[in-house]
């Protein structure tokens, strides 16, 4: 049987495992990544074609993984976001200058991103990838573990100082640890589509709540616009259903004429929408990351954005560790990691969730008072550079990657 001996293994190989993977492996740690699927084809959930809003926070993570050089041309910045309640009065908006960034956040597709992430994983000596391979089964030892894997069908034994879970919202490995979760599903399901409009979208994010859920259209490069369509879970195959003139002429009387006039319509995809929640983010020699402990509601983009900053955190707590010659699985590190990590993902699970639940109601008084409190976030600066830290990813105590620091 083939053997193979690592500091971290890491269990998926979607952009948050592959982001880790890039964060420890520059800082030569040894990784072993492994993935179902294969890699580098265009299918969900990892590299497809679905648009992700990297927050600013998350631009400074690739730029302190050495990626940014890489991305900058194939992301289009986001300068303005208008967030409206439609049929409703209520708007707001934040702009870069009001910030003082240069853009509030970037979009790109997973594709995109995936390919950047693993053509620098390729350039790493001590990171392998295993993929398609799964793992069957691990054992938690005192200063081990030990996993088995299976690659084309051939097993693999693998031994490492820790393994992260990073196998997304149904991980194995969390029910495998018996880790408890709260879920909700939101009975929505997110339609998504590259689409072209006619008036250029002068890189302005619209969030637009409607009664059957939050409408949000990204600029994107090529003046094209990243859809976000949610809708009710019973109408979305209806809505997968028509041809792309039906589809455009729907779509344009949901968002109206901001755009100008839908011309073109790429590829849909429908994802379900549910928040997952894991009661616990570490076991002994073990510590779960992104989707693995937070599944969110795509209203605000938050989800990838969360996900990078458990990477930047955990990689951070590792190398720490490591430089002071302490065992980099060893529980002190790994508390260090859930403790740290623990008040964003309350924060920003609450957020959005609050978001959904909040512009899911239909009846005044409720109505009146969100759409009176939108404006008010409009003209009241403290509350809009509240909003605003937390769009962009810079709330609370950040990992010194999301600083725009290198991890050495
Ligand atoms: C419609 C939509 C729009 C979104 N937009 C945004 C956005 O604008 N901004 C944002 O920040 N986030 C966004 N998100 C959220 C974001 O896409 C996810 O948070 C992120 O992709 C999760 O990555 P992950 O690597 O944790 O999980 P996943 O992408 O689910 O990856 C997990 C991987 O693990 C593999 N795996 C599972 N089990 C095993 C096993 N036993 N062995 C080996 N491999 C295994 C799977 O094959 C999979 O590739 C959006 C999500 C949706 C649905």
């Amino acid at each position: 049987m083939m053997k193979t001996e690592v500091d971290v293994l890491i269990v998926g190989g979607g952009l948050v495992s592959a982001s880790l993977a890039c964060a420890l492996g520059q800082a030569g740690v040894r990784v072993c990544m492994v993935e179902a699927s294969p890699l580098r084809t265009d299918l969900p959930p990892g590299y497809d074609e679905r648009s992700i809003a990297l927050a600013q926070g998350s631009q400074r993570i690739f730029s302190g993984l050495g990626l940014w050089p890489t991305l900058q041309d194939r992301v289009c910045p986001i300068h303005t976001i208008h967030v409206s309640d439609r049929g409703h009065f209520g708007f707001t908006r934040l702009r870069r200058e009001e910030e003082g960034v240069p853009a509030l956040g970037y979009v790109a597709t997973a594709r995109v991103l995936g390919k950047a992430l693993l053509d620098r994983i390729d350039e790493l000596e001590g990171v392998e990838v295993l993929a398609p391979a799964e793992l069957i089964d691990f054992q938690v030892g005192e200063a081990e573990v030990e996993a088995d894997l299976l690659v084309d069908n051939n097993p693999v034994h693998c031994t490492a100082k820790l393994l992260v879970a990073a196998d997304g919202a149904q991980s194995s490995i969390r029910t495998q640890l018996g880790i408890e979760t709260t879920q909700r599903d939101y009975g929505q399901t997110a339609v998504i589509a590259n689409v072209t409009t006619d008036r250029p979208h002068a890189n302005v994010a619209y969030e637009r709540f409607t009664d059957t859920g939050p409408m949000a259209l990204l600029p994107m490069t090529e003046q094209r616009s990243a859809l976000v369509w949610t809708v009710r879970s019973e109408q979305s195959e209806a809505l997968m259903a028509l041809d792309d003139a039906e589809f455009l002429a729907r779509l344009q009387t949901r968002f109206g004429y901001r755009l100008g006039r839908f011309l073109k319509v790429g590829k849909r995809q429908a994802y379900p929408l549910f928040l997952l929640r894991a009661r616990e983010s570490v076991r002994p020699r073990m510590a779960l990351i992104g989707n693995a402990i937070h599944t969110l509601h795509p209203v605000a983009g938050q989800g990838f954005n969360l996900g990078l900053r458990d990477v930047a955190t955990l990689a951070e707590v590792i190398l720490d560790a490591r430089r002071n010659g302490r065992d980099i699985g060893g529980s002190s590190v790994l508390e260090r990691y859930a403790d740290w990590r623990q008040a964003d993902q309350q924060r920003v699970a609450f957020f959005t969730d609050s978001m959904v639940r909040l512009f899911g109601q239909t009846l005044p008084p409720v109505t009146w008072i969100r759409d009176a409190g939108m404006l008010a976030l409009d003209i009241c600066p403290p509350a809009k550079r509240w909003f605003g830290r937390l769009t962009m990813g810079r709330a609370g105590r950040l990992p010194r990657l999301a600083c725009g620091l290198d991890l050495s």
